[in-house]
């Protein structure tokens, strides 16, 4: 049994249709699979008749903001048609909008024409993200690659790094939890983090209603690994995985492609 509970389709910015990322994760022997698209569940309405075997979990990755830094949330096992997580994701879509607007005001300061129609008609379904204003980058030939885009354009700091207020971690615990859902912290590793602040940030994350912790992220070192077992084994959360995969060629995301959880936690599917 593979379970992979963090993916993303074209409704997001990930490269597949939701019928193709479902082949894929066929041929990679994944047995269950929850699609989390950043702030949409677009995808659930345009799934293939015959799911060829696979069992799909709901879900949703909510982007939110713990102090100052930007987290990701995942709700898993969702009622993707719940009133609560529509009204997540229109709140998110508005505020998503609201941040395109100001990320191609700077990138037409930079020089980058067009950038809203262009990021825009590269979007499909609710999400407009980073990823299509780099890809307009790329396409207006201001940048060779994604890698190059982000560290001119759209990464930290930089004109396209618009400081968005998301809803915040409350709310979407709340939206998560109303929709009868499991609320999951997205790869904790990637905040960077001290060990320090990541325990404190789960204690809130607990105390607002968060139950469960991605243990394994894609391919990582067995290091990580054993530091995120600690630590999920220590504040008594669920313990989930997945590849985060957005597209085939990323080997270190790829669906399916990661170590099991291992035997001393508690995986998030005992309460689907
Ligand atoms: P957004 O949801 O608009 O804030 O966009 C964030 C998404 O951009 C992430 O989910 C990643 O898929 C992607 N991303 C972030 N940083 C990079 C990077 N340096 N290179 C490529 N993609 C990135
Ligand atoms: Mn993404
Ligand atoms: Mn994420
Ligand atoms: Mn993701």
């Amino acid at each position: 049994m593979i379970f992979d509970l963090h993916s993303h389709t074209s409704f997001s910015d990930g490269a597949l249709q939701p019928s193709e990322l479902m082949a894929r994760a066929m041929e990679r022997q994944v047995t269950t699979l929850a699609i989390t698209d950043h702030d949409t569940v677009d995808a659930y309405r345009h799934l293939p008749q015959d799911h060829g075997g696979i069992e799909l979990v709901a879900g949703i990755e909510f982007s939110t903001q713990w102090q100052s830094t930007g987290i990701h949330v995942l709700g898993l096992n969702i009622d993707p048609g719940s009133a609560a997580i529509q009204a997540g994701v229109r709140f998110q879509t508005n505020a998503r909008m609201q941040r395109a607007r100001k990320i191609a005001e700077k990138l037409e300061k930079r020089g980058i024409e067009n950038a809203l129609a262009g990021a825009a008609e590269l979007a499909s379904g609710s999400y407009i993200g980073r990823p299509h204003f780099a890809q307009h980058v790329i396409n207006v030939g201001k940048a060779r690659d994604m890698h190059a885009a982000f560290k001119n354009y759209l990464g930290d700091g930089k004109a396209g790094d618009v400081r968005q207020h998301w809803a915040e971690l409350a709310q979407i615990i709340e939206w998560i939890r109303d929709a009868n859902g499991i609320a999951v912290l997205a790869h904790p590793l990637k905040y960077k983090l001290t060990r320090t602040r990541l325990k404190r940030l789960l204690a809130d994350f607990i105390e607002l209603g968060g139950e469960g912790m991605e243990v394994v992220s894609g391919q990582q070192t067995p290091q990580h690994t054993s530091g995120m077992v600690q630590v999920c084994v220590e504040l008594g959360l669920l313990a989930s995985c997945g590849s985060d995969f957005h597209g085939p060629g990323k080997r270190w995301a790829e669906l399916g492609s990661f170590t099991p959880l291992p035997p001393r936690v508690t995986p998030v599917w005992e309460r689907f």
